[in-house]
C-alpha cells in the first residue's frame, strides 16, 4: 500500500531536505474538535414535505469500532427495511484522500462496498490517474443504505445519516475531500447550486478542503466530460501541494 500521507510538522530545513528526497512535507491543519456529544441539541431539519421540524441532532462516534457497530445496526430511517446490508465505507483509515459519493447502488448493496459497479471501476481509474490505488484512499457515501430503485436520497435520509459521515471525516482527518457527483456535492455543501458552478473551486467541509467532480456514472454516459473531471482531480492535487508548501500560489 502506498503511504499517501505527507510528513507533517517539520522545520523549514528538514522540509527542504525531505523535498530533495522526493518526500512532500505537510503543515498540520487544525482539525475541528469532535466536541461533546450533542444529542441534546435541537436543530431545525427540513422534512421531505418541505415543512420544518425539530429533531435531536445525532452525536458523533469517536472511535471506529463504536461507529461501525452503530452504522451496521442503524434503524434511523426507513432504508434499513429495504437494504441488503449497510455500506459503511472502505479503504485506508489514515488516507489523505477521501472520496464521497451519493449512496449505494444495487451492486454496492449486494456486496457491502461502495463503488463496486461500473461507475466504481471508472472511479478506480480516476484514483489511478492520481498515482494512487483504491486501497490508498478512503471511499464513503452520504447515505450508508441503498435507496430503492436508486432514487435520490431524501433530505430526511441525508439528515439521519449525516453524523456517520461526519464521524468518518473526523476519524480519518483527510487532507482533501472529493465530492463525487451533484448529489454528494449539494448535500455536503448544503446548497442547491448546480454542479457546474460548484466545480473549479475549493470548498470547505469540517475545515477540510473539498473539491467537486462529476459522478463516474455520468462520465460513463458523457465521455467528453472526462477531461473536466481530470481538471477537478488536478485542482484537488494542487490544493494538497499548496497546503504542504506554504508560499506557493494556488492559482498556478
Ligand atoms: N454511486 C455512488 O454514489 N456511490 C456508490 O457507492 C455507488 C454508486
Amino acid at each position: 500500500m502506498t503511504n499517501t500521507k505527507a510528513v507533517s510538522g517539520c522545520t523549514d530545513s528538514t522540509r527542504d531536505r525531505l523535498r530533495t528526497l522526493g518526500i512532500e512535507t505537510w503543515t498540520p491543519r487544525l482539525q475541528p474538535p469532535l466536541g461533546p456529544p450533542r444529542s441534546e441539541v435541537e436543530v431545525p431539519l427540513s422534512t421531505d414535505e418541505g415543512s420544518t421540524v425539530s429533531v435531536l441532532e445525532k452525536p458523533r462516534c469517536e472511535n471506529w469500532d463504536e461507529l461501525e457497530q452503530e452504522v451496521r445496526t442503524c434503524t434511523r430511517c426507513a432504508l434499513h427495511e429495504t437494504r441488503t446490508q449497510v455500506v459503511f465505507g472502505v479503504g485506508n483509515r489514515n488516507a489523505s484522500w477521501l472520496f464521497i459519493g451519493e449512496a449505494p447502488g444495487e451492486q454496492e448493496d449486494l456486496q457491502g462496498e461502495p463503488f463496486v459497479g461500473r461507475a466504481g471501476q471508472l472511479l478506480n481509474e480516476m484514483i489511478k490517474a492520481l498515482g494512487l490505488a483504491r486501497e490508498d484512499v478512503y471511499i464513503a457515501n452520504v447515505l450508508k443504505c441503498r435507496p430503492p430503485q436508486n432514487r435520490d436520497p431524501s433530505p430526511s435520509e441525508v439528515a439521519s445519516c449525516e453524523s456517520y459521515l461526519q464521524s468518518q471525516v473526523a476519524l480519518i482527518k483527510p487532507d482533501i475531500i472529493m465530492a463525487v457527483g451533484r448529489i454528494a456535492a449539494q448535500n455536503l455543501l448544503k446548497t442547491t447550486t448546480p454542479i457546474g458552478k460548484l466545480r473549479g473551486q475549493v470548498h470547505d467541509y469540517q475545515g477540510i478542503p473539498l473539491v467537486v467532480t462529476y459522478h463516474p456514472a455520468y462520465l460513463l454516459r458523457s465521455q467528453t466530460e472526462k477531461r473536466r473531471a481530470w481538471e477537478d482531480l488536478k485542482l484537488a492535487r494542487r490544493t494538497l501541494t499548496v497546503q504542504a508548501t506554504p508560499g506557493i500560489d494556488s492559482s498556478q
